[in-house]
């Protein structure tokens, strides 16, 4: 059996924020929610939500012989975070000016486990970033990390909302096991929910994908309609830059998510009229590439 500390002491010298711990038991009534979601058709096209939904929801049924989840934050949140400049109308959510975060967080949580095979040889796990049916934000509010903001994203009380998961399935006990945060929420705030450019904020603190900015500049295909992109190309941090939990975060401090592009740097006319080549780059290592220069350069006409 490891220890909850020895777990914890080894994610903060990766270098994450938050840790917790959580038992791989089903999130029953975050299942519930989640297919309500669904049944009211606010994934649009993001059909692959729609699968999946007994893994997403039952770690034990992603992975075998799991029996705790190590749930990993990493704050990203820097300069371009808090807002854009009135007008400004090359936009880039802010994660999207550093590494790509599944890579790093990959790696962080590989390491991770390299530490914990020092104290537990056997340990079988597998890890976890945003790609697999993970119900991601579920665990890290069952593992202490805050409570579910109106804008359907975590929101911790010292981080704010701009810090990245990963998780790390175990197939080992652990000595004690973290609870959720009680006695915080959002309070009378509605700043979020006001902030968005298409009201895209559902009452329930989740997103209709089909007005969102961030889905449909990203993911979300079928394009032909007239949603506002009020100057994002790439993503949108429009409801987490007004988040007063974020207003006052500090800064990230681990230098592997350090912004490697300056958002200014990049105007529209170079956007029109950059190469592949440079795109390639410019933007090679980071989120960007999951959109493509072309898909930025017709956001940029919206
Ligand atoms: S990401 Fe942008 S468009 Fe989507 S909910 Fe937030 S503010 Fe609205
Ligand atoms: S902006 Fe206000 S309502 Fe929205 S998540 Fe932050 S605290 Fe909650």
């Amino acid at each position: 059996m490891i220890t909850k500390d020895f777990i914890i002491n080894s994610a903060k010298r990766v270098g994450f924020d938050l840790v917790g711990v959580v038992p791989a038991e089903p999130l029953a009534e975050q299942r519930k929610c989640f297919e309500e979601w669904l049944l009211a058709g606010n994934h649009s096209t993001l059909s692959y939500l729609e699968r999946n939904i007994d893994k997403r929801f039952n770690v034990q049924q992603l992975v075998e012989n799991s029996h705790s989840v190590i749930v990993c934050g990493v704050s990203y949140l820097s300069q371009y975070s808090r807002g854009y400049s009135e007008g400004y109308c090359a936009k880039i959510a802010s994660y999207a000016l550093n590494d790509d975060y599944h890579v790093t967080i990959k790696a962080m949580l590989a390491e991770l486990a390299e530490e914990l095979k020092k104290v537990s040889p056997e340990l079988k796990f597998r890890a976890f970033v945003d790609s697999a049916p993970v119900a991601e934000k579920s665990l890290a509010v069952r593992a202490g990390f805050g409570w579910i903001g109106r804008q359907s994203l975590v929101v911790n009380p010292k981080l704010g909302t701009m810090f990245h998961l990963g998780e790390l399935i175990i197939d080992d006990v652990v000595d004690e096991y973290d609870t959720p945060m009680e006695g915080v929420n959002c309070g009378n705030c509605r700043k979020c929910v006001e902030a968005c450019p298409n009201q895209a904020i559902l009452e329930s603190r989740l997103v209709d994908t089909r007005r969102c900015i961030s889905c449909r500049t990203i993911e979300r295909e079928g394009c032909n309609d007239n949603i506002k992109l009020d100057g994002w190309i790439f993503g949108c941090d429009a409801c987490q830059s007004v988040c007063p939990f974020n207003q006052h975060a500090p800064l990230h401090r681990n230098p592997k998510f350090d912004p490697r592009i300056d958002p200014y740097e990049l105007t529209p006319e170079r956007w029109q009229t950059m190469t592949e080549e440079e795109f390639k780059a410019i933007a090679s290592t980071t989120p960007m590439t999951r959109s493509g220069l072309e898909r930025i350069k017709n956001n940029l006409e919206k």
